[in-house]
């Protein structure tokens, strides 16, 4: 026994001082946790210098990194996984979404008053708090009520609250004053001023009436866009994302996350997808070529473009008319000869073309622009299609010989279950969210959200990736589930796919010695074979370049 603990000691020796000649510099060593490496899930702890990972050392050969650390952080069994990438979403409106107040199920007029008066709280005096969902149909009485108490409750911001349906809004004397709605306001054609036995308007518009008022919500300002990045930063973080891609960032948008990372104060790692249809952005941009900034948290080096529409809306274009609107295909966005143009400049500036494309002839569209303009095999420029939802078959192998990025959304798939056949047909259906017949036909894939149009939560990702179920489990076995992927799949499609697509393989995805200590530390395993584990589980630490950005329970 002696003799072998001994033997022991002198290998765990031997390991440490192959590992590092010197003794080891460690800011933070990370004890305790089921690491999945690109080898596997194994217990290792992690040692962080610098931003980066220096070494994964077996636990009871760290002894001397234990000694070194600055900071020991006991993760107790938890699962770290490579620090996760949101690889479609939309930063600036998911901020602008946050700070919507949600109504939807406000029980009553006092309970949309109350709401709305803590948001009012967080914004600066003057600024228009914007809310939504309510429904007085809910509320006692199913009246429409008006706005003496929210006015009362909130006496220094214009408000605007919309109704579940969006035909009607609700406002406060603030709001009445900014539009200038008083008694001797005529109705205006097609909408209502409603009024009280007096004639006095009571802060609720109806139809063309809340026109009055949507009009003068002005565009957001510096300071807006900041509030919403660091509101939206938050949550990110909190969902464990320690980078984002921004699927079309304005100019007024880079200059505010050019100053929050020359501040230090960006909450993740940004990767920029300039908005293709600003010609003022992309003179200013391209020319200066690819950007990544110097501590890696803010890179340029994408455009974003839109070829059509949302399939919902029934605006994603297809080859062949809508199977619930025979006489529709969808709309083309943006015209072929502007894709073209954009993706020519971008291309030949070195930029990452991405290009919205739904619909199959969307796709198909933007498949043979790629093949024409930048050349097989992607020409090292990794272009994207993002959302590719719908892909005829000859479409599927394209990707992989054009080195074509999918970028899809998992989440998609389970939200428009319940209408997506209507729309497309016993035949097409087949075609889409067809996220396992890209794989197998060698293209590579990257997963997000379009937040805000879905949650941004992975764990709905990777659910809905895993088992194309809604979280209740609709359909028990998954709407056409030979499309599904696996876990680890799943994972990869937020970890090392999505480095990929920003070009940051070789330092960010996974957990690798010498690659940034980005880590998205969950308390239960994702890629678990039981699939109910996936929404049951938590984030316990978000981890960027070493740094916590987000802790549960701490506060941070
Ligand atoms: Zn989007």
């Amino acid at each position: 026994m002696r003799v072998l603990r001994l033997l022991m000691t002198v290998s765990a020796v031997a390991l440490l001082s192959v590992a590092c000649a010197h003794a080891p510099r460690c800011d933070r060593l990370f004890v305790g946790g089921i690491v999945h490496t690109p080898g596997g899930a194994q217990r290792l702890e992690v040692a962080v210098e610098g931003g980066k990972i220096v070494a994964l050392v077996p636990p009871g050969e760290a002894g001397a990194w234990r000694k070194a650390a600055k900071q020991v952080v006991d993760v107790s069994a938890a699962h770290v996984y490579p620090g996760f990438t949101e690889s479609h979403g939309h930063l600036v409106g998911y901020g602008a979404s946050l700070e919507q107040v949600d109504l939807r199920d406000a029980a009553s007029f006092a309970e949309v008053v109350e709401r709305v008066r803590k948001a009012a709280a967080t914004v600066p005096p003057g600024a228009w708090v914007m809310g939504r969902g309510w429904d007085q149909n809910l509320w006692p009485g199913k009246a429409f009520p008006d706005d003496a108490a929210l006015s009362a409750a909130v006496p220094d911001h214009p408000v605007l609250l919309r109704r579940v349906d969006g035909h009607a809004v609700i406002t406060n004397a603030r709001g009445l004053a900014a539009a200038g709605i008083t008694s001797a306001t005529p109705d205006p054609p097609g909408g209502r001023i409603i009024r009280d036995a007096s004639g006095e308007p009571t802060g609720v518009l109806v139809d063309t009436a809340a026109d009055l008022l949507a009009g003068l919500v002005p565009e957001p300002s510096a300071a807006d866009i900041e509030r919403r990045v660091l509101l939206a930063g938050r949550h990110l973080t909190a969902f464990g994302f320690t980078e984002f891609h921004d699927a079309g960032t304005t100019a007024p948008e880079l200059a505010v996350l050019r100053r929050l990372e020359a501040e230090g104060r960006l909450p993740l790692r940004i990767y920029v997808m300039l908005l293709g249809s600003e010609d003022a952005l992309l003179d200013a941009e391209l020319p200066a070529g690819p950007r990544v900034s110097p501590d890696g948290m803010l890179t340029v080096r994408a455009v974003k473009l839109f070829a059509d529409g949302a399939l919902g809306s029934r605006g994603a274009l297809l080859a062949q008319p809508y199977s619930d609107d025979p006489g529709n295909r969808g709309l083309e966005v943006t015209s072929e000869s502007r894709l073209v143009e954009v993706i020519r400049r971008a291309a030949s500036a070195g930029f990452q073309p991405c290009v919205h494309a739904i619909g199959d002839a969307a796709v198909t569209r933007v498949l043979d622009i790629y093949e024409r303009e930048v050349g097989p095999g992607g020409r090292g420029l990794r272009p994207r299609i993002e959302h590719a939802q719908i892909v005829r078959p000859p479409d599927v192998p394209r990707f992989a010989a054009l080195g074509v990025i999918a970028s899809v959304q998992t989440s998609h798939c389970i939200a428009d279950m319940p209408w997506a056949p209507a729309r497309l047909g016993a035949e097409r259906i087949a075609w889409a969210y067809r996220w396992r017949s890209l794989l197998a036909a060698g293209a590579r894939l990257c997963l997000g959200s379009d937040v805000p149009v879905e949650s941004p939560d992975p764990r709905l990702g990777v659910w809905a990736a895993v088992t194309r179920r809604t979280p209740e489990g609709t359909p028990p076995g998954g709407w056409n589930p030979a499309e599904a992927l696996t876990p680890a799949e799943a994972l990869a499609g937020y970890t090392s796919w999505a480095a990929y697509a920003g070009f940051e393989e070789n330092r960010r995805g996974a957990i690798a010695v010498g690659y940034a200590a980005d880590l998205t530390i969950f308390d239960r395993d994702l890629t678990s074979d039981d699939a109910a584990e996936i929404l049951q589980a938590h984030v316990v630490r978000t981890v960027i370049a070493g740094r916590d950005v987000f802790a549960a329970g701490s506060g941070t």
